[in-house]
């Protein structure tokens, strides 16, 4: 059931675990969801790719295609839709970004893809290009066991290629793309993101990423449809319903804007 449906979703890299293989990070969320669906048993990890064949420009790459919160969203309704067509009684939820687990330690227990040195994923087929979301489900159905991280082959190229010495950082404190969401930056931060080519995320370190090479494109049409290929003036002021498609409106437009102006 559960490959019927994520395949013809188009998505192909999932694995189920078992609830005691997830690191549990935010276990307050953990237990509001247990008080919704019941007890949680499994959770099936998945990758979500988004490459349509975009370039970086003064939009990362993930950004230029709608907001992948919003997918989620439409995968959860099909998800119940398909259980009742099924006849199948189980209660679940859909999250990715905002799940109260450890979802690279998840994706990396699922054998999904191995840890880079430049902190993202690198799955076979998709290179780091991708979401990870997670179905947290009341019942398991075959849960396989989990599997120690593995690293990148460690070629150092993300090191070369990042600007600000974050690469080296486990903290990442001086990423461009986590000062280009910050609502208030420090002199430095200023001073690095005005040189910088990026209004919005930063694509430096995944472009150097021989990972990304031959990436496959993404089969899932959500992402294919009503891209933005640059952050304007017109995107960012453009009518609410357009500009909530976008992965950075949850930042606002005050700080998009600050962001174009550097
Ligand atoms: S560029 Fe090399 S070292 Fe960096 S994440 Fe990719 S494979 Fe690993
Ligand atoms: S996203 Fe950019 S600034 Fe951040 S670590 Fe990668 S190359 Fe460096």
């Amino acid at each position: 059931m559960l490959k019927e449906f994520f395949e013809n979703e188009g998505i192909f890299c999932y694995r189920e675990l078992s609830v005691s293989d997830l690191t549990v990070n935010d276990e307050a969320k953990f237990q509001r969801i247990e008080e919704k669906m019941g007890r949680i048993e499994s959770a099936v990890i998945f990758l979500i790719p988004y490459f349509v064949g975009q370039k970086t420009t003064n939009l990362s790459v993930y950004a230029q295609v709608k907001d992948y919160h919003r997918y989620v969203r439409e995968l959860e309704d099909r998800f119940s839709r398909y259980c009742k067509e099924k006849k199948e009684e189980l209660s679940f939820h859909i999250l990715a970004d905002t799940s109260p687990l450890d979802e690279r330690r998840a994706a990396l227990s699922a054998g999904l893809g191995v840890m880079g040195k430049n902190g993202l994923i690198q799955n076979e087929r998709y290179g780091s290009l991708f979401f990870i979301g997670e179905m947290l489900l009341s019942r398991a159905f075959s849960p396989e066991k989990a599997l120690p991280p593995r690293e990148c082959c460690g070629c150092g190229a993300c090191l070369a290629a990042c600007p600000t010495g974050a690469v080296e950082d486990p903290q990442r404190r001086l990423c461009l793309s986590m000062i280009s969401q910050k609502k208030v930056l420090t002199p430095e931060e200023e001073a690095l993101f005005s040189r910088a080519d990026c209004k919005w995320g930063c694509d430096l370190c995944q472009n150097a990423c021989p990972a990304n090479l031959g990436a496959e494109m993404n089969p899932i049409p959500f992402f294919w449809e009503d891209r933005v290929d640059f952050l304007s003036e017109e995107v960012i002021s453009s009518p609410k319903e357009e500009f909530q498609k976008r992965a950075f409106s949850w930042r606002g437009r005050s700080v998009l804007r600050r962001n174009l102006k550097k």
